[in-house]
């Protein structure tokens, strides 16, 4: 890959923005972006390139540094974060400028979530130059943490008023909301704090929603492709929803629905929230450790927890009991073996196999 990042250096040395062939169209108008990087006090370069696990540059650091060291130029230099394509990640070379928190700032502004990558290169470049890059990083992760806070168990004043483990009464309500949203296919509206209170109630959605694929698949022609995955991950669910005794134990049973619908939808499968299935759909894919792991995965979340893993802070996490589901002795619950099927790909093989509870 040297002579890549020859090319790169040699034309970071004619204009400040690279971006590789097979991205130009996810840099529309750059002119914007050149204007702002001309107005800023210290030299920025922009290169954006694909970050590949296994590749030359697996990540964000590896790149700017190679780049940088290549330049032989101190500056700001911003590429692309590793895990996302739309996420900005910043280095500082001899310069001091909080470029990282203007990165964190643009990353964590819900308001630029639709915003093209030029918009958030731009806005990144205007942060570095106003100086108060770290003020508005600030105040962004002030402003996630009080949405995590309302919509985390105990935390906000809404779970508290149903008397429930204020995990399930969050969870419950989320579910209210998630068929519709997955079936638009539309960014998920924050679920409305009503509909199903209990766990009860949770467990008649689950069965509502299992019935519904069901009854889908049924009129589904024998040659459907993925038919027979959809079938094995209804069987699973119908066996995870029979076994089912707590809040965790429902939300697998959404989760083998949901792999149905997908292998059944011939869509590219959009798995749910890694952190919390009841979230809805999991479209951001995030790098994540553990605590205690000393492998990062990549796996698939909401945009709200996405954001608070980015911002290194604890998303609002499905809990077993007082445990966050995935830290459960795996030998006790195959949600936490698989991580949801987000870390083992044979959550339906493990659930009709009766993996269930061994416990
Ligand atoms: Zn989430």
């Amino acid at each position: 890959m040297a002579s890549e990042l020859t090319r790169i250096a040699a034309s970071l040395r004619r204009s400040p923005v690279y971006v590789t062939p097979s991205m130009a169209s996810a840099l529309p108008a750059p002119e914007r972006l050149l204007q702002a990087i001309r107005s800023a006090p210290v030299p920025v370069f922009a290169v954006i390139v694909p970050l590949v696990a296994g590749g030359a540059w697996p990540d964000a650091e590896h790149l700017a540094d190679a780049v940088h060291g290549r330049m032989r130029r101190d500056g700001v230099y911003l590429t692309l974060d590793e895990g996302s394509s739309n996420e900005i990640a910043a280095r500082e070379y001899g310069v001091d400028r909080d470029s990282i928190d203007a990165a964190g700032a643009v990353n964590l502004d819900p308001a630029m979530d639709s915003a093209s990558l030029t918009d958030r290169l731009t806005r990144c470049v205007e942060l570095i130059t106003s100086g108060r890059a770290h003020a508005v990083y600030q105040e962004q992760s002030d402003a996630l943490d009080r949405r995590i806070r309302n919509e985390s168990p105990g935390g906000g004043g809404h779970s508290l008023a149903y008397g429930l483990g204020g995990g399930a009464a969050v969870a419950v309500a989320a579910v209210a909301g998630l068929l519709v949203w997955r079936q638009r296919r539309v960014p998920r509206p924050r679920p409305a704090l009503t509909g199903a209170r209990t766990t009860a109630e949770l467990r008649e959605r689950a069965e509502a929603e299992l019935v519904r694929l069901g009854e889908a698949l049924e009129d589904k022609p024998d040659d459907t492709p993925g038919l027979r995955e959809a079938l094995d991950a209804y069987s699973a669910a119908g066996k995870a929803l029979d076994a089912a005794r707590t809040v965790p134990d429902l939300a697998g049973v959404l989760v083998l629905v949901d792999m149905g619908g997908d292998a059944a939808g011939g869509q590219e499968p959009t798995p749910l929230c890694f952190f919390n299935p009841l979230h809805g759909d999991g479209p951001v894919a995030v790098r994540w450790r553990a605590v205690g792991g000393r492998e990062r995965l990549t796996v698939r979340a909401c945009g709200a927890c996405a954001r608070a893993v980015r911002a290194r802070k604890t998303p609002d996490v499905l809990r077993d009991g007082a445990t966050p589901y995935y830290e459960v002795d795996p030998a006790r619950s195959v949600w936490a073996t698989t991580g949801y099927g987000q870390i083992r790909g044979d959550l339906v093989q493990r659930v009709l196999r009766g993996d269930l509870r061994r416990a």
